[in-house]
């Protein structure tokens, strides 16, 4: 309830900037005043949520969402064989947003290939190699893939995590952490030498049968693989994400902070529970996610919403 309560307390302020977003004309002197605050916290911004809004002023972009109160941003966008972020060199990028006083924490990274197997691991190792070392290069902690490679059976969740453990040893040579980002289809369960995932909510589920994450979770070495846990889409794949941060503490260490658009809106996501999990895991990496399809002004601004729930929530340190 105390989730619940917060928002209401600040559903007001959201309401006011709900209207000016839907005005559409938020003037320099307004946006600078809401973006006043006292109180500084640690928070992330993975800059796909700008879509495309960033890439015409990438300097200028990153400058704003420092001034919202983000400071640090997950990258987005990497493409292998030009060495770039979007159309900007991984150097530029890391200018800009060192002159916007942002850290780069971490970074997604899809690799070529949807599905790891023994023809594409050599492949699949080179493409590693080369995006760890372009990423440690511009001092990143974390490289993250961020979608799930097509697992059909508990045997091809093993493979991957042999591929990503082996992902593991080459971004650690290279002075990086790989990491893996889950959506909702991790959720889904295996069985041995089975030919389909198993969709969520279809009865109990049959003997051997295996949750993806779990698996992924047994074959991968802690010391060469963190999770990046997306607490929303967690929820979509009918899990508590407060259960998964407790059952795998050392594991998950870094979140997405994620709702269905603006933070705290839908009231579907405890936000409070989460970040107190996880803090009290010593997370230090809480990175919001907003899907660009927002329908309430223009991406820049429905992230500012975002962040200004958070630093209007006490329990955001
Ligand atoms: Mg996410």
């Amino acid at each position: 309830m105390t989730n619940r309560r917060h928002f209401l307390r600040n559903a007001s302020l959201m309401t006011v900037a709900g209207v000016w977003a839907a005005n559409n004309k938020l003037s320099a002197a307004t946006e600078s005043a809401l973006s006043k605050s006292n109180v500084k916290k640690d928070f992330g911004l993975q800059i796909y949520s700008l879509g495309r809004e960033l890439a015409p002023d990438v300097a200028g972009g990153l400058r704003r969402v420092a001034q919202m109160g983000y400071t640090s941003i997950e990258l987005a966008g990497y493409n292998a064989a030009e060495g770039r972020i979007g159309a900007v060199t991984m150097a530029e990028f890391k200018k800009f947003a060192d002159d916007a006083g942002l850290k780069i924490t971490s970074t997604h990274v899809n690799p070529p290939m949807r599905e790891y197997n023994r023809d594409n691991f050599e492949q699949a190792k080179e493409f590693w190699k080369r995006a760890s070392d372009h990423h440690a290069a511009i001092g990143c902690k974390y490289i993250i893939q961020p979608g799930q490679p097509v697992t059909r059976s508990v045997e091809e969740v093993a493979f991957v995590g042999e591929v990503f453990n082996e992902a593991g040893k080459i971004a650690k040579a290279a002075g990086i952490t790989f990491g893996f980002h889950n959506h909702e289809g991790e959720f889904q369960r295996v069985v041995p030498g089975g030919t389909e995932m198993l969709p969520l909510g279809r009865g109990r589920a049959p003997q051997g049968a295996k949750m993806i994450y779990d698996g992924m979770m047994e074959a991968t070495d802690p010391e060469l693989v963190v999770y990046e846990l997306d607490v929303y889409w967690a929820v979509f794949g009918q899990q508590d994400p407060v259960a998964l941060m407790k059952k795998y503490p050392n594991r998950i260490r870094l979140l997405h902070i994620k709702d269905v658009a603006v933070l705290g809106e839908s009231g579907m996501m405890n936000f409070q529970k989460i970040f107190e999990t996880g803090y009290a895991n010593g997370i230090e990496d809480f990175i919001v996610e907003f899907e660009p399809n927002f329908a309430g002004g223009t991406l820049f601004e429905g992230v500012k919403l975002c962040a200004d729930y958070l630093l209007n929530a006490n329990f955001v340190k």
